[in-house]
């Protein structure tokens, strides 16, 4: 098989390494005579791939002991009614930085249980900028401060996360362990696993004690947080801490982040990640800036993502068909080079590379080559 590069924005590519040893482990797990897939989430073999993996995301992003790691299902879009749903009940405020497609649809969930309080609002410059979080003034009556740390269509990241009055809860989605973070300035951070940590199927979920500790009690049994952090006693009569073991886990996709965290920490970890990120994106950032303004990237330099990188083609003189027709040539070529996943967002057009922690420099090597060529052939 010739592997695609693939820029699919997510579910997104994998670490090859990774597909290959599910595959050789899928029928049998560990000499069981079973699948790990066919094996009971009561079992003390899922068990110990359970917790390992919870241990493993803990020791890659350094996570501090008052918090606590679900695995979730109903992807990032549940928490975006969840969080609401527990940590504004009876209507409390929480401050959100609108920073575009994503920020707003958590908006809206956030409207439906409390008051969604807008501290920033991108819209005036078509959300291609950023605030700095510390300048932000916040409201008085604040439970949290709601952001996106990396807005998968827009192509903008926030790059630092200083304490504020408030703790962050942030949708990761797209940036998840791909660099360092300050855990503990951090209320809730969120993120489904299918762009930087396998496949579709999990979210991930690290909340700090105390606000899990409030979850109101007249939720339903899985959208509260509480519900999730069960004590239980062991057969040998001790009481233990379940994490995320109240109903059936996502086995499937636990058993592939447990492979995925084993493969970030071989590239060095979350600040391996970073450097390897970041590596790759400048590849992409410096075909377009080399392009001298053929290839335009909308987002304002310093909040560039190095996860989702977005850009149109603009030719002076061209009319609208025929810079589509350019834009087809674009994405034809790069089709005919193995390259799936360019086209922008549904939403906004143009084209965009999501080179998440699996894609690797070859593939984004391969488009700032191609880049630059079709720029000499065709500006
Ligand atoms: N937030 C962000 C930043 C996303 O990119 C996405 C998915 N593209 C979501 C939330 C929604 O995630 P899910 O499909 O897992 O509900």
């Amino acid at each position: 098989m010739s592997r695609k590069h693939n820029f699919y924005a997510g579910p997104a590519t994998m670490p090859l390494e990774v597909l290959e040893q599910l595959r050789d482990e899928l029928v049998e797990y560990q000499g069981m005579g079973l699948s790990i897939i066919e094996t009971s989430h009561r079992s003390k073999e899922y068990d110990a791939l359970h917790n390992e993996t919870i241990g493993l995301v803990k020791k890659l992003l350094k996570v501090p002991d008052n918090y606590k790691i679900l695995f979730m299902q109903g992807g990032a879009t549940l928490q975006f009614s969840m969080i609401p749903m527990n940590l504004l009940a009876g209507g409390k405020t929480a401050d959100i930085a609108v920073t575009g497609a994503w920020a707003k649809k958590a908006q809206e969930d956030i409207k439906k249980y409390g008051t969604a309080n807008v501290v920033f609002d991108g819209k005036a410059n078509n959300y291609m900028a950023l605030p700095k979080l510390k300048d932000l003034k916040l409201s008085a009556n604040a439970e949290y401060l709601h952001i996106c740390s990396n807005e998968t269509i827009g192509g903008i990241q926030f790059k630092d996360f200083p304490k504020l009055a408030v703790p962050y809860v942030a949708d990761m989605s797209s940036d998840i362990l791909s660099r360092p973070l300050p855990v503990e300035n951090f209320g809730i951070i969120f993120a489904g696993a299918q762009k930087n940590l396998g496949p579709a199927g999990l979210t991930l979920v690290i909340i700090r004690d105390d606000i899990l500790e409030k979850s109101p009690d007249s939720l339903g049994a899985y959208l509260s947080f509480k519900t999730h952090v069960t004590k239980v006693k062991g057969k040998d009569g001790a009481e233990k801490t379940e994490i995320s073991l109240y109903n059936t886990p996502p086995v499937f996709s636990v058993w592939a982040l447990n492979k995925c965290l084993k493969w970030i920490e071989k590239m060095g970890g979350a600040e391996g990640m970073q450097k390897h990120n970041e590596a790759k994106a400048k590849l992409i950032y410096d075909a377009i800036n080399a392009s001298k303004g053929f290839f335009n990237c909308p987002v304002e330099e310093a909040n560039r993502s190095t996860m989702n990188i977005v850009w149109t083609i603009k030719k002076p003189g061209l009319d609208e068909a025929a810079t589509e027709a350019l834009d087809k040539a674009f994405l034809k070529g790069a089709e005919a080079l193995g390259m799936l996943g360019l086209a922008g967002h549904r939403s906004v057009g143009g084209f965009r590379a999501s080179i998440y922690n699996a894609c690797t420099k070859e593939s984004c090597q391969a488009l700032a080559d191609y880049m630059a060529d079709f720029a000499k052939k065709n500006a």
